[in-house]
């Protein structure tokens, strides 16, 4: 990932102070149809007599931090843009239904650019049954997409982070570090995994529906700081071990890394979560325990956050 450096303004802290002290300050009004606020992959609304809960969730994609006009096509931008919202839905179990785009465009942008940004957008779109329904168009200095995802998830079904229990047993799907590999290669299969996320859709709802996940996320910003997020959401810490690292990247690359989008997960230790799904590798890495909630030991020693924090990267 490119990395741009300006925080909103008045926030002296990184992202998970930042979003704890919104949090508070955001408080669900009584009777709410709204379930989960702020703090999850996505938040939940209940609409009353509903089988089914709705999920929410947003991103923004911006030239120079998550795509570089030089190196990444624009079908590549417009499928990434997609990809990290639906790869929220699939951390929650969840379906996709449909996204609204906002695209910002700067002055270098031509009608071909944005033609080609929706193929790749759309493409993923047709894939996962995400219908396209809105947006706004604005101009500006460089490129900045904005996306909502909604999906549905069956009424009181949707994996958190917070339901994780002493004892439950840590895994993560396929490999990790491919993405941040690629991104100093620029070539071979790790460019293409770190231009093309696939959202595990599939495996989300495997989770929910035959695994019976304790809690899940997905791994954006890096296992070192996702596994963090996990275990203060669970009020626990976790033991690991070197999870699987993608073909040539580093340990470093693979623990703290971001942009893989794989699915990192509890399950009760007694239950049995098979070695792959559709042949996607399932590895177990670790155990939570009680203990000081969010810290992270690798090998025996405190894992340091070296994941992707939007706010502390300056
Ligand atoms: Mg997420």
């Amino acid at each position: 990932m490119v990395k741009h450096k300006t925080p909103p303004p008045g926030t002296a802290h990184g992202e998970p102070e930042f979003v704890e002290m919104l949090r508070k300050r955001a408080a669900i009004p009584r009777g709410s149809t709204v379930v989960l606020g702020i703090g999850d992959d996505c938040a939940i609304v209940r609409p009353r007599r509903s089988s089914d809960d709705l999920l929410y969730t947003t991103d923004m994609l911006i030239e120079g931090t998550h795509f570089l006009r030089d190196t990444h096509r624009p079908e590549d931008a417009g499928w990434k843009a997609l990809a990290r919202g639906l790869s929220d839905i699939a951390a929650m179990g969840g379906e996709p239904q449909f996204c609204l785009v906002s695209l910002a465009l700067a002055g270098w942008t031509t009608g071909y650019w944005v033609e080609r940004f929706y193929d790749g957008l759309l493409a993923l779109a047709g894939q996962t049954g995400t219908a396209l329904i809105g947006g706004d168009l604005a101009a500006t200095d460089r490129l900045i997409c904005d996306i909502v995802v909604g999906g549905t998830v069956p009424r009181g079904q949707a994996l958190r982070r917070e339901g994780s229990r002493a004892g439950d047993a840590i895994y993560v799907s396929g490999q990790l570090g491919g993405s941040a590999r690629g991104l100093e290669t620029r070539r071979g299969a790790a460019w293409q995994r770190h231009k093309r996320p696939e959202p595990r859709l599939a495996l989300g709802r495997f989770l929910r529906e035959r695994v019976g996940a304790t809690a899940a996320m997905d791994l954006s910003d890096g296992l070192s700081l996702d596994l963090h997020r996990l275990c203060a959401a669970s009020g626990l810490r976790a033991e690991i071990e070197a999870p699987p690292m993608f073909p040539a990247a580093t340990l470093e690359q693979a623990l703290h890394g971001g942009e893989d989008y794989e699915l990192l997960f509890t399950a009760p230790p007694g239950v049995r979560v098979p070695r792959s799904f559709r042949g996607l590798p399932l590895t177990r890495i670790g155990v939570m325990r009680r203990g000081q909630p969010g810290r992270v030991d690798f090998d025996g020693e405190e894992l340091p956050r070296g994941g992707w924090d939007h706010l502390s990267h300056r």
